[in-house]
Order: C-alpha cells, then structure tokens, then sequence
C-alpha cells in the first residue's frame, strides 16, 4: 500500500510559505491506519518499556505503538500542560523557542524508550525529547517517524540514535 497517496499537502499552513504535511486523510481510512501501524511496528527492534510521543500529533500512534509492544506510553508536552513536577527542555525555533516537558516520575533509570512523532522536520523537537528522556535515565533505542523531511536535516542532529520514518520526502 502506497501510504504517500494519504498524505495531504496544505500550501502555507500554519503560516505563509509553509507547505504542511496533513496526516488526516491516513488517520480516516481504516486501511492505512492499519497498515500504518504494522510498518511502524516492523521497524522497531529490540525490547521497548515506553514509548514517548510529543505533543500533539506523536499521541496519535504512540499509545498504540505501546499497547502492542506491551509497553507503556508517556507523554511529552508543552509547557505548562502537564501536572506535577516536570523536567523541561527548551530548545530554538525559527522564529524564537519553545518548551517541552515531561513527568519527571515518568520513565525509570534504564528504561528502554522507543520515540514516536508524526513529522522529523528541523528535528529540534525529537532532539529535546531524547534529551529530557536521557536525563530522566531512559535509554533511547530508537526514534520512529511517520514522515521526514529531508531537506531540513532532522536526521543529522539526532547523531548517534537509531532513526527511522516510513515515508521520506
Ligand atoms: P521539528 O522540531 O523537527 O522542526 O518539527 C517537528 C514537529 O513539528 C513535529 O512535532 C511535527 O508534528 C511538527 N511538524 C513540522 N512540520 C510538519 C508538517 O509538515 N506536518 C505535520 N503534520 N507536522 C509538522
């Protein structure tokens, strides 16, 4: 199945001279959901204990990534969002920053931790994440994509962790 055939273009969404990769159509059909799911299952190797999605678009497969792994789901949030004590991460934007924070009783030392998010774009986002994991004492096997877009490089700033999407632009 040709799951690019599921993904929607939008010129200039969530500001002007942005070409946004919707996930919306792959979400609907009952189909590709599916089929989605098992590639992204295929990739992963190793035992996994958590699965960490971000905010707002890796809670979509990242909690079922877990059930099937049989492990748990954690997620990582915008500031402010989450209760409790939280550790945070703040990292560039291209225009500003941003905060990410995660429970900080959430992952234990020597956790086996597989991340999911839908878009590897800039990869500021994965690379805070591995960060606020790593510094929770969870291990990084690997962290999974739905799409990467290759031109932004995402990959080179997450040296050293095993990388992977299912659909490449
Ligand atoms: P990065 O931090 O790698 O620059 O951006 C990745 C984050 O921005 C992800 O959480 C992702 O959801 C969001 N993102 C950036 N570009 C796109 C896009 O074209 N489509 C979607 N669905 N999300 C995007």
């Amino acid at each position: 199945m040709d799951l690019k055939a599921f993904i929607r273009d939008i010129p200039d969404f969530p500001s002007q001279g942005v070409l946004f990769k919707d996930i919306t159509p792959l979400l609907k059909s009952p189909e590709a959901l599916r089929t989605t799911t098992e590639r992204l299952l295929q990739m992963v190797n190793g035992e996994v204990d958590i699965v960490v999605g971000m905010e707002s678009r890796g809670f979509f497969f990242a909690p079922i990534l877990a059930s099937t792994l049989n492990a748990g789901f954690v997620p990582v949030r915008k500031s402010g969002k989450l209760p409790g004590k939280v550790v945070e991460e703040t990292y560039a934007l291209e225009y500003g920053q941003d905060t990410l924070e995660i429970l900080e009783d959430s992952i234990s030392k020597g956790d086996r931790v597989l991340i999911h998010d839908d878009v590897l774009a800039t990869g500021g986002t994965a690379v805070a994440t591995c960060a606020l994991v790593e510094r929770l004492g969870g291990k990084v096997v690997q962290c999974n994509f739905l799409i990467e877009l290759e031109f932004l490089k995402g990959r080179g700033q997450l040296n050293g962790f095993d990388v992977k999407s299912l659909m490449r632009y």
